[in-house]
């Protein structure tokens, strides 16, 4: 039933997927046949016929950027999982993700302390944490803190914990908060569809939050979001703790204390 459900939810994602394309490639296809159109019919008027060319070779440009997406988005087929810790991710990513959040905002991170590794394509990692960290940017007027958070949650079947779809096992939670203009309910429904955006024509693309989505389902974790209007918006990632290799002498695996040290900030 579990593989059934996650069957139904990614024909369901390539569904709205290929409803954004078909939609966007509606349009390129509209202006090349319109354009072509107004060629045939231009006479022989040179310049407007270089005019309506111009526009053509203009919306195959955009034919292009929307296949582009496409195979940003399918890329997601092809992760390769490799052991991460995620302070020392964080820690690399620093330059990068202040870059991103610009100059008024902070940034602070909370890792828990003797966090395991968690098990995912490093690559694919950052790229969908600079998504959240400009999607948190965006939704802060500039000023404000953004916090990066990593914790073990363990799903063990009677507490459940974490999203109902996760598998029994040890995950780390990663998380983004932000304290920004927060979601109205049916933004938050349709957030991590492909190719729903609420910014301006160009500014968006729509796919951040379904690339974050496809890359925690697909390394084995899950997803979610929680934003309240006004309030800010936090989404998680749950990511597979790496199997660690036991000491060859020593204490057994479960020596993560319940309640871990919280280290904040200063990487
Ligand atoms: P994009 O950022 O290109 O619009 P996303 O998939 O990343 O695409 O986000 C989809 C939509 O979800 C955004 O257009 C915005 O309305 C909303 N959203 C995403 N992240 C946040 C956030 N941190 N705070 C408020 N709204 C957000």
């Amino acid at each position: 039933a579990q593989a059934q459900l996650a069957h139904g939810q990614r024909m369901e994602a390539l569904g709205q997927l290929a409803g954004g394309i078909a939609h966007d490639f509606n349009n390129v296809l509209q202006a090349v046949s319109g354009g072509a159109k107004l060629i045939e019919d231009a006479g022989d008027n040179l310049a407007r016929v270089r005019r309506i060319a111009a526009m053509v070779r203009e919306a195959a440009v955009r034919g292009a950027a929307v296949t582009r997406r496409l195979l940003a988005f399918s890329r997601r087929a092809d992760l390769r999982a490799e052991p991460l810790n995620a302070h020392d991710l964080l820690r690399e990513m620093q330059e990068v993700l202040a870059y991103t959040l610009g100059g008024g905002i902070k940034m602070e991170v909370e890792v828990e302390a003797r966090l395991p590794p968690l098990l995912a394509d490093k690559g694919q990692m950052e790229t969908i944490l600079v998504n959240l960290a400009a999607n948190a940017r965006d939704a802060m007027a500039g000023q404000g803190t953004i916090t990066f958070s990593a914790g073990i949650a363990l799903v063990s079947g009677e507490d459940g914990g974490g999203p109902p779809q996760l598998a029994l096992g040890a995950y780390i939670r990663l998380s983004v908060h932000d304290a920004g203009v927060g979601m109205p309910p049916e933004v938050l429904a349709r957030a991590s569809e492909p190719f729903f955006t609420t910014k301006p024509q160009g500014k968006g693309t729509g796919l951040g939050l379904a690339m974050a989505r496809g890359f925690a389902e697909q390394s084995g974790g899950a997803f979610a979001l929680e934003s309240a209007l006004g309030q800010g918006t936090t989404v998680s990632l749950w990511l597979p703790a790496a199997e660690e290799e036991l000491p060859a002498a020593g204490p057994p695996a479960s020596t993560y204390p319940d309640h871990a040290k919280i280290e904040h900030g200063n990487l």
